[in-house]
């Protein structure tokens, strides 16, 4: 065959679909060792889907060799054999390459790619798998995900064996790919450096299948992140952790506290009233079933002060928020500011804050509390003891024109940021 002619590839012929929709619904509720459990990135696509879709690109149709499967037969049997290569390599076990058949499933995979590159260049197909992996890095396309996001995309041309790329112009998903396919491969098959490992094997296995081997993989890179995170972890809590009280829960027992819920507030522009006014588009705390709750405001008109009180709905129900887009409506007067005046306070640095709610770890559910005065303190408590204070000003955000504008006299962009 011509190297002008295009052999089709199975993707444009036909693939597994349902098995594949099956196993990219299933990934969503897997949280071991998923890389959504790295960092939050909206639209993750599937690495299910990914595999199988990089895959079918890269490996011919059999239509495209009438001389290796002559009949129609032979060609729907070795698609079907192709199916079924997609069908193992998708199984969420079957990324974890610590597993035996894993290790074979992605074997298998790697090499039906390689036989397709082998065949295009009227070679033989290298059988081992190093040798198989030697071949696709220097034979396959390599791969670039320009916009790769949560980068499930570069991972999985990487996974099965593809010089992967990846870029975008949002620095956490640059951060998000650097940490998933620019890093892991530099620490392969390295032991860990931490003073607690053993630096000569690793445990796999457990209970009476358990046996020690070389470190393999990136297994001595998790090791690290591990003891490395639990230090700065510990180190974080010893420094900082007088910040965060505990909570204490109706029945007298102590709970960690999830979050400290704070509304915006400015002064009323009723000045009869002097109150602070809370800026909240809501008092809803929790809408979930059997734990319905929410912060009530409570005035002292005397004193010129609010308190907030949470309740369940058994003891009613909130009002709407006290601000939208056209303004704000004060909690005690009923004054109304519109949406000019809250600015001109955050201009004139007017916005204080108060807190609304405590939110406790309860078991198995969340816990609302009131304010207390202990958690109030805490917080204002926390002023940075440290010399260095960042002086800079916040850059204005830039526009997409102004960055396109300063690529053509890179380290300008200081002086653009500043004006
Ligand atoms: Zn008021």
């Amino acid at each position: 065959m011509s190297p002008s002619v295009r052999r089709r590839k199975l993707i444009e012929v036909d693939l597994p679909l349902d098995d594949i929709n099956a196993e990219s619904k299933r990934e969503k509720s897997i949280r071991h060792g998923h890389p959504s459990t790295l960092h939050m990135y909206w639209a993750r696509r599937p690495l299910a889907a990914c595999r199988a879709v990089i895959f079918a690109s890269l490996v011919d149709d059999p239509s495209a060799w009438p001389k290796v499967f002559p009949t129609e037969q032979d060609q729907i049997d070795e698609r079907e054999h192709l199916h079924d290569v997609i069908r193992r390599m998708i199984e969420w076990e079957h990324t974890d390459e610590r597993r035996p058949e894993a290790r074979e499933v992605m074997r298998e995979a790697r090499f039906e790619v390689a036989r397709s590159l082998a065949r295009g260049r009227g070679e033989p197909a290298p059988t081992e798998p190093e040798d198989v992996l030697a071949y696709l890095r220097d034979h396959a396309p390599p791969l670039h995900d320009p916009f790769a996001g949560g980068g499930s995309i570069p991972l999985e041309a990487q996974r099965l064996g593809l010089r992967a790329a990846a870029s975008d112009l949002n620095p956490v998903a640059v951060l998000i790919n650097k940490a998933l396919i620019e890093l892991p491969p530099k620490f392969r098959d390295q032991p860990p450096v931490n003073p607690d490992a053993d630096q000569k094997s690793m445990t796999i296995g457990k209970g009476r299948t358990a046996k020690r081997v070389a470190w393999r993989g990136a297994a001595g890179l998790a090791d690290d992140i591990r003891y490395y995170g639990r230090w700065m972890r510990d180190e974080a809590y010893e420094r900082i952790g007088h910040l965060y009280p505990p909570a204490t829960l109706p029945d007298g027992t102590e709970a960690t506290v999830i979050a400290w819920l704070w509304a915006r507030t400015i002064p009323c522009p009723n000045p009869a009233c002097g109150l602070r006014m809370p800026l909240m588009k809501t008092f809803q705390l929790s809408k979930k079933k059997g734990n319905e709750h929410w912060t009530r405001p409570v005035v002292d008109r005397e004193a010129k002060t609010m308190a907030f009180v949470v309740q369940d709905h058994a003891e009613g129900v909130p009002d709407g928020g006290t601000v939208d887009r056209h303004g704000a409506t004060c909690v005690a007067c009923a004054a109304t500011a519109p949406l000019a005046y809250v600015r001109e306070q955050g201009k004139a640095g007017n916005i204080g804050e108060q807190m609304t709610a405590v939110v406790a770890e309860g078991y198995r559910k969340r816990v609302f509390l009131s304010p207390t005065d202990a958690h109030v303190d805490a917080a204002a408590a926390a002023k940075p003891d440290f010399n260095f204070v960042p002086e800079q000003k916040c850059p204005r955000p830039l526009t997409l024109s102004a960055v396109v504008g300063t690529e053509s006299r890179i380290g300008a962009n200081f002086s653009l940021i500043d004006s």
